[in-house]
């Protein structure tokens, strides 16, 4: 018998979106850099996890729904579709799809508080303060500009006096700041790092983690009084244990999470709230929390007032799925701010698209037609493909820079193209020139399909060959059967 060795695993999340809002270029960008990062792992041969999901519970949601006159649970079930249909149509390849409504959540989210509780973590106390109906959640007085919540100028706080229960968050700071001290990479990136181990160290308060019942109606019943019910931070981290079946699911053997993706917004809950309800549970933390940074248009803050709010799912229509894709991620190295303008993804296009990818691979083919010999060969061109490098900026999550590389290696194409002249050879000659290019050009179809999946194969189509994982970017003998299809990518003047 053969004992084939373990797969390496890999899970990657992105947050739970908040279903107040449709879905968006912010939450789309999450979602398609988390899809690259999962398909490169695929590519690699690897057992991954790719969950998303909504986050449907809590008190803004419940008003929201009464705006729209609609019952909560329909009202939350119309938004999540609208998520997963956009996920869909921007090609994200997620394995699971998290509704916090959902038994198996409600069940897992119980479980885990039971648990804290008897560690003696959760007491009951109660909580007179400023409180924000925009964030759900009490403000401190050191925290207010002008008397309002910096996030939520426009909304009046309101003193709120409440029994609530608490979990003991001071208790974790010291093993926090030991977590972070042994593992440098656990925030990143490092600039972001600083900024959360130095508020931590300025002192960590006890986090109220139950709302009173007869305020917020929409949440998971508190196990242990049933007056309250969760509040919607410490039940909506939970969804990462759920799906994948902790205590003792099978799934759990993707636990722990590999990457945790998130908007720099939300790193505060990720990296010091999450991590201390871990301790406290007693499970393994995970490897990392990533936070990317935020799009502006054209200059401009997104808003719904200035009524500039992309729609990923529109502009996709627009130009391509591969297009909004491409531009997202090589526009800006993750972690990032960067600014979404139609010039700068027009540029892209005729740039990198159509200028170096497109326009190889159509001066292959067309050479590929008018050639009667025998297509083979010596591998020259491989030499200048660097996949560990591509790999390594893969693995320290710098995809621009894996595009970049993958890039080299298209416009190295091009250029073996320009220096062969493979118009003015025949016979043998010829038939050498155009194994390489063709090779080459099954490589890249390889190499960019966790990025352009659709381009990907066209490309494989064209060449009458199968995509292949990661192993298969080896120039062996070229055994696809061309058929000369249409460019690539158009030109936009
Ligand atoms: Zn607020």
């Amino acid at each position: 018998m053969i004992i084939l060795p373990k797969k390496k695993k890999f899970y990657i999340t992105t947050p739970i979106y908040y279903v107040n809002s449709q879905p968006h270029l912010g939450h789309a960008y999450t979602t398609i850099v988390a899809d690259m990062i999962v398909r490169w792992h695929r590519l690699k041969g690897e057992d991954v996890f790719f969950l998303t999901g909504t986050d449907e519970h809590g008190e803004k949601i419940q008003k929201a729904a009464e705006q729209a006159g609609k019952p909560t649970g329909q009202f939350v079930g119309e938004i999540s579709e609208k998520f997963k249909a956009a996920w869909k149509s921007l090609n994200i390849s997620f394995d699971d799809f998290i509704r916090t409504t959902e038994k198996r959540h409600e069940k897992v989210v119980m479980e885990f508080t039971k648990t804290v509780y008897d560690k003696g973590d959760i007491y009951k106390g109660s909580y007179e303060g400023l409180y924000c109906y925009g964030c759900e959640n009490f403000k401190t007085t050191t925290e207010l500009v002008n008397g309002r919540c910096p996030d939520h100028p426009t909304i009046a706080l309101e003193q709120i006096s409440e029994g609530t229960y608490f979990f003991r968050l001071s208790k974790y700071q010291k093993k926090l700041l030991q977590f972070f001290e042994k593992n440098p990479e656990f925030i990143s990136p490092v600039n972001r790092r600083e900024e959360i181990i130095n508020r931590v160290k300025d002192g960590l308060k006890d986090l109220s983690i139950t709302r009173p019942k007869d305020r917020v109606k929409w949440g998971i019943e508190f196990p242990a009084d049933k007056g309250q019910v969760i509040y919607v931070w410490f039940e909506a981290l939970t969804n990462y244990l759920t799906a994948v079946e902790w205590p003792k699911g099978k799934k759990f053997k993707y636990w722990p999470a590999d990457v945790h993706l998130v908007g720099k917004e939300i790193v505060w809950f990720h990296s010091v709230i999450w991590p201390a309800m871990l301790f406290s549970a007693g499970i393994e933390q995970p490897k990392k929390i990533f936070s990317h940074g935020w799009w502006t248009v054209n200059g401009q803050k997104m808003s719904k007032t200035l009524g500039n709010v992309v729609d990923p799912v529109e502009f996709s229509k627009k130009y391509s799925v591969d297009i909004v894709r491409y531009f997202l991620v090589r526009e800006i190295p993750l972690g990032d701010d960067g600014d979404f303008s139609e010039k700068a993804l027009i540029n892209r296009i005729n740039g990198e698209l159509v200028a170096d990818l497109g326009n190889l691979v159509y001066r292959v083919l067309s050479l590929v037609e008018k050639f009667k010999g025998r297509i083979e060969g010596n591998p020259q061109l491989d030499k200048k493909l660097n996949l560990g490098k591509i790999d390594g900026y893969m693995e320290k999550l710098e995809l621009h820079n894996a595009l970049a590389e993958i890039w080299e290696f298209i416009r190295a194409t091009n250029k073996y193209v320009n220096e062969n002249e493979p118009w003015k050879l025949q016979g043998k000659d010829l038939g050498n020139v155009l194994y390489n290019l063709l090779e080459s050009c099954r490589v890249i179809s390889i190499l960019i399909s966790p990025f352009l999946p659709e381009t990907s194969e066209k490309i494989n189509k064209q060449l009458g060959t199968k995509t292949g994982a990661l192993n298969k970017c080896k120039f062996t003998k070229f055994s696809g059967k061309i058929k000369k299809g249409e460019y690539l990518f158009r030109k936009v003047e």
